[in-house]
């Protein structure tokens, strides 16, 4: 598929004569493959007849940044690096452990550069940064999606749910589906790394990680180590033990029938794309159908993206339709009972057992399965003061503590709690006509006891038998 229609350019300054290098700066896919922002500045180098630089860089200052979040990031370094370097790119990996350090550094890379090429993203510092370096650039920047299968150009309006944008991904998405050439680089990098670039090993990211002036508090994933090493196993573990059962099971969270990607979907790790080829390509060879999962990682998962490519801020009901904000302020000022806070929520002390068990996954493991993440969320919305007080405590929580947090998922599935993407359901207090869920259909449902024992079984051992062995 051609590349143009993944490619902004987000300033109008030029591309400079007599520069050392392209730059690609990865901000949200940190991945030397499958990578179209990597492609886009690789062949702005060989036109050029220059090296590809690749700046990555990890700051204290970017908001709730805490060792969980720190240390699934840092541990994705070491093999970028090396993939990197196996291209013939340059790679430079800039750690800002306190405010006192430089926060310039895109700058200073920015002007030895012909052309900076980053990541297009909707949400979060990333956007903030596209939209406030370019214009500081006397060099041209250039932003390239990469985190969807079908390039989220292709929908120019915000769809209204699943329903709308399903038939048009499914016409165009075989365009889609092939894997993205190699990267080819005609000049080799040969020179050592920029002064500022921090060497990170699977030894140091601990003390690295201490030394940065971030949030201790919040310890890192007891299940997930980051890197496209961890992820290339989980998508594996996946193929291998889960796609065939995904259909069935993926409802029932004792089961561990679902991907366990989106962690490394999140920080770009591995590509949406390269897991819908894999998932395809199994399923194929094996007799399987990939369906339902292919529908959550393409349909779901781009309704997502169109809705934060549209909606700014995305964490607000303004951008929620009509019948789904008037009822939500009808029932607003709803009595509730019991009514809890953040902090009562963030420490898992609801007298709700199963939610409790939700946010302690979330508070160890850094996600919470699919199915009950709905419940955690419509319960969010029935003991909290008001709506927006239930809003601001869903977002907080996912910042603070969700791997796959910060993300258009993370927006968009947080306002589907609250209706959004979803239709009227029978008027009841507090929601109004937004869809209830209750403890009693969850145990209906699902093996709520064998969660609960699983989750108690976290907190008591402090480690989760789940976890895949994986080096960094
Ligand atoms: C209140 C609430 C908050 C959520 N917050 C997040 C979040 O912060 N980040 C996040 O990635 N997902 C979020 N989700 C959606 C969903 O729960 C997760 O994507 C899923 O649980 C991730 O686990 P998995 O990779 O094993 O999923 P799988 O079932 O294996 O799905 C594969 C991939 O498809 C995508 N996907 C699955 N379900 C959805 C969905 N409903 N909407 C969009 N894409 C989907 C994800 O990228 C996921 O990794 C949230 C859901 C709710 C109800």
């Amino acid at each position: 598929m051609g590349m143009n229609e993944r490619v902004k350019a987000l300033n109008q300054a030029p591309v400079r004569h007599g520069a050392e290098y392209v730059l690609y700066w990865t901000q949200m896919n940190r991945r030397a493959d499958s990578n179209h922002a990597l492609l886009r500045a690789a062949e702005w180098a060989n036109s050029l007849e220059l090296p590809l630089l690749v700046y990555e860089g990890l700051t204290c200052s970017y908001p709730f940044a805490n060792r969980r979040l720190h240390t699934f990031i840092l541990e994705g370094v070491p093999e970028q690096a090396r993939r990197f370097a196996a291209l013939g790119a340059g790679y430079c990996f800039y750690l800002r452990r306190t405010r006192q350090d430089p926060d310039d550094i895109l700058y200073r890379l920015a002007a030895k550069a012909a052309v900076v090429v980053t990541d297009d993203y909707p949400v979060f510092v990333a956007a903030k940064h596209n939209a406030s370096a370019p214009a500081k650039l006397d060099v041209l920047y250039e932003a390239v999606e990469s985190s969807c299968v079908v390039a989220i150009s292709a929908f120019t309006k915000r769809e209204y749910a699943a329903y709308t944008i399903r038939p048009k991904i499914h016409r165009i998405w075989q365009r889609y589906l092939s894997p993205l050439p190699e990267v080819k680089l005609t000049r080799r990098w040969t020179v050592p790394p920029p002064e500022f670039h921090t060497e990170v090993t699977a030894a140091n990211i601990a003390s690295l990680v201490a030394s940065c002036e971030i949030d201790h508090s919040v310890a890192p994933s007891i299940s997930y180590t980051g890197g496209r090493l961890a992820a290339e196993a989980t998508l594996r573990h996946f193929l291998n033990n889960n796609l065939r059962r995904y259909a069935r099971e993926r409802n029932e969270p004792a089961a561990h029938a679902t991907s366990d990607s989106s962690p490394y979907l999140h920080f770009g790790q591995i590509s949406a794309l390269e897991i819908a080829l894999a998932a395809r390509s199994h399923a194929a060879e094996h007799s399987l159908v990939a369906d339902e999962f292919i529908e959550e990682l393409i349909v779901r998962r781009e309704l997502a993206f169109n809705y934060a490519r549209f909606a700014s801020p995305p964490d607000s009901f303004a951008h929620l339709p009509d019948w789904n904000r008037k009822t939500l302020t009808d029932h607003d000022s709803d009595p509730r009972s019991p009514v809890y806070g953040y902090e009562e929520f963030a420490a898992a002390s609801t007298h709700d057992p199963l939610w409790n068990a939700c946010q302690n996954e979330l508070l160890l493991r850094g996600k919470i399965h699919g199915y009950y993440r709905m419940y955690w969320g419509k319960k969010i919305i029935e003991w909290s003061r008001s709506h927006q007080d239930a809003l601001e405590t869903m977002v907080r929580l996912h910042d603070i503590y969700a791997l796959d947090g910060r993300d258009p998922n993370t927006y968009t599935n947080i306002l589907w709690c609250f209706g959004l993407h979803d239709r009227p359901w029978q008027e009841r207090p507090i929601f109004g006509m937004v869809r209830y869920m209750s403890y009693e259909g969850m145990k209906r449902k699902t093996g709520v006891d064998a969660y609960l024992r699983e989750i108690a079984h976290l907190q008591q051992s402090g480690c989760d038998p789940f976890r895949l062995k994986t080096e960094v």
